[in-house]
């Protein structure tokens, strides 16, 4: 998802240099405790774990006019143990009209926006079962990306879009809203009134008219898809296209914009080109890649992002991390459409590890700024990051109770991969590691667990407490220094809350650093640089430094 600005006034002076002293983080922020809402929604509750999704059949019909919504999901899944209940979700001002097995009308259950269906015998381990989800009701508009909104575009058009990331796909249509389980694909009708166009994601199979002033589009996606990238995009759109080899690649506008977005989309090509030569194929070729214009910033919807960031560079016109290369490419275009490869291939199985999702993406921006710009481009990208980032609570929240990270998880999830390579210390060699994690876990839902012995295996180090400190603490480390002029000495080490941290990090002089490893016991160093002109490679390393 497309992160909220934040006031860069505000990140950098609670950030200025020295106004904290280093590695004491600020007061610590405790999450609020987990509502029951939270719990229905974010715990894998035995309900869920019951069983394994196959596909989505979800066929709907809007009324702009009544901003109203009604149709079903056929919902396929296999049973992996026998049980007689499943849980399932749609918000709860949406109507259940009747929830089918077969010919049978099953009964269930709401709670807030759990909606738990029980059948009248146990359903078998290894059985395949398909039941059909009959709901209505007006959905709402809600949440930082609208949820499922009713607009007219500038010239008072109808312009209803979705984007549900965080509030969850169940507030326009019932699914088991989270993350672990996904669909092995789905279809997707869309009935509308004749007037307009549906673009949704994966490809168009069929168009009928109706006969009674609506027509439906067939979506088919071939891949497995998130709940909350399930995406209609209704508005009059104007289409253009291109190719990347055998890839299609489709464009949707206002009418009135068209060539603004024939001139702003086509940083699309050479940012797939660069994604693939760095990450590994475009993941949903099949449902070939689009880009559609929508009211608000912009999301990842698979084979379908979304983009809202006024046809110009830097986001939302602005230099995003302030250094003088935002406004060198279409942040949103670059940073949602990075989401394919980090967040819909590869995703995260729990909010909780959600930086899987962003973290990477706001990483692979860097990759692309060094594609395009070069690598001192790119360093100064990442660096850039730094002042938006709070270290006040750890990347990684808690479990099972639908908490989603702060916004740490974009800037510091990038400037920790980037200090990742910087301890890897070998540009070829992290190349081949950003290739290789990217094709084990691409089409993967995982956990930071699964990241961590990714890295640990490929490259036979203990990198497990970096991680952690990074992730798991709120916390960056630093590098205490004693100088002792006398004897043309400094005693270093770490202070870091993981005990057993240890970390390489190149020190001395700019132009000819010496690569030291620190632990967080003395070691000592006979250096003839000045307490003064010692310096830290904090740019390539997120580190603090504290000079003694
Ligand atoms: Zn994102």
């Amino acid at each position: 998802m497309r992160l909220k600005p934040l006031s860069h006034l505000i990140c950098l002076v609670l950030l200025a240099p020295g106004a904290l002293a280093p590695a004491q983080a600020p007061p610590q922020q405790a999450p609020p405790a987990p509502s029951r809402a939270d719990i229905l929604r974010g715990e894998y509750s035995s309900w869920r774990a019951n069983n394994d999704l196959l596909s989505y059949d979800l066929d709907i019909r809007v009324d702009p006019e009544k901003k109203f919504i009604s149709g079903k999901n056929t919902i396929r899944f296999k049973m992996l143990k026998d049980d007689t209940r499943i849980q399932l979700d749609l918000f709860a001002n949406l109507n259940v009209d009747k929830i089918l097995l077969g010919p049978t009308e099953l009964k269930y259950t709401r709670e807030l926006g759990a909606v738990f269906v029980d059948f009248p015998a146990p359903l078998k381990k290894n059985s395949i079962q398909s039941i059909e989800f009959h709901y209505s009701g007006s959905p709402r508009e809600t949440g930082r990306f609208g949820g499922f909104s009713f607009r007219k575009d500038p010239a008072g058009r109808h312009w209803i879009t979705t984007a549900c990331q965080g509030v969850g796909a169940s507030v326009w249509w019932p699914n088991k809203d989270q993350q672990q389980d996904e669909v092995e694909n789905m279809r997707l009708h869309v009935a509308i009134p004749s007037a307009l166009t549906d673009v949704s994601n994966g490809r168009l199979v069929g168009k009928t008219d109706l006969g009674d002033g609506y027509t439906r589009y067939d979506w088919a996606i071939s891949y497995p898809i998130n709940n909350y990238c399930v995406s209609l995009n209704i508005g009059h759109y104007e289409h253009f296209s291109d190719k990347l080899g055998d890839l299609t690649m489709d464009f949707y506008c206002l009418p009135e914009n068209l060539e603004k977005a024939r001139r702003q989309f086509a940083q699309a090509k050479p940012m797939i080109e660069a994604f693939q030569k760095y990450f590994g194929e475009y993941p949903f070729k099949r449902d070939g890649y689009k880009l559609i214009e929508v009211p608000y910033s912009g999301m990842e919807h698979q084979s379908a992002v979304t983009y809202g960031n006024h046809f110009a560079n830097g986001y939302l016109e602005r230099d995003w991390t302030g250094v003088g290369v935002s406004l060198k490419f279409d942040f949103i275009i670059i940073h949602e459409s990075a989401h394919e490869w980090f967040g819909n291939s590869i995703t995260g199985s729990d909010i909780s590890d959600m930086w899987i999702q962003e973290g990477w993406a706001t990483y692979a921006e860097c990759v692309y700024v060094e594609a395009m710009f070069g690598k001192e481009d790119a360093l100064k990208y990442v660096n850039g990051y730094k002042s938006k980032v709070r270290n006040r609570q750890p990347i990684i929240t808690t479990r099972g109770v639908n908490q989603t990270p702060s916004q740490d998880q974009y800037f510091k999830g990038a400037l920790f991969l980037n200090t990742l390579r910087s301890v890897i210390d070998n540009d070829a060699r992290w190349r081949q590691l950003l290739r290789a994690y990217y094709d084990r876990f691409k089409y993967r839902n995982i956990l930071t667990e699964d990241v961590v012995a990714f890295f640990n295996q490929q490259t036979g180090k203990n990198l497990t407490p970096i991680f952690d400190q990074y992730l798991r603490r709120a916390a960056i480390p630093a590098l205490e220094l004693r100088f002792q002029e006398s004897d043309g000495s400094v005693s270093y080490r770490w202070k870091a809350d993981i005990k057993d941290f240890a970390m390489p990090v190149k020190v001395g002089r700019r132009a000819d650093w010496r690569l030291i490893q620190p632990t967080t016991e003395w070691k000592t160093l006979k250096t003839e640089v000045k307490k003064e002109d010692f310096e830290v490679a904090t740019d390539l390393y997120y580190v603090d430094v504290i000079k003694n």
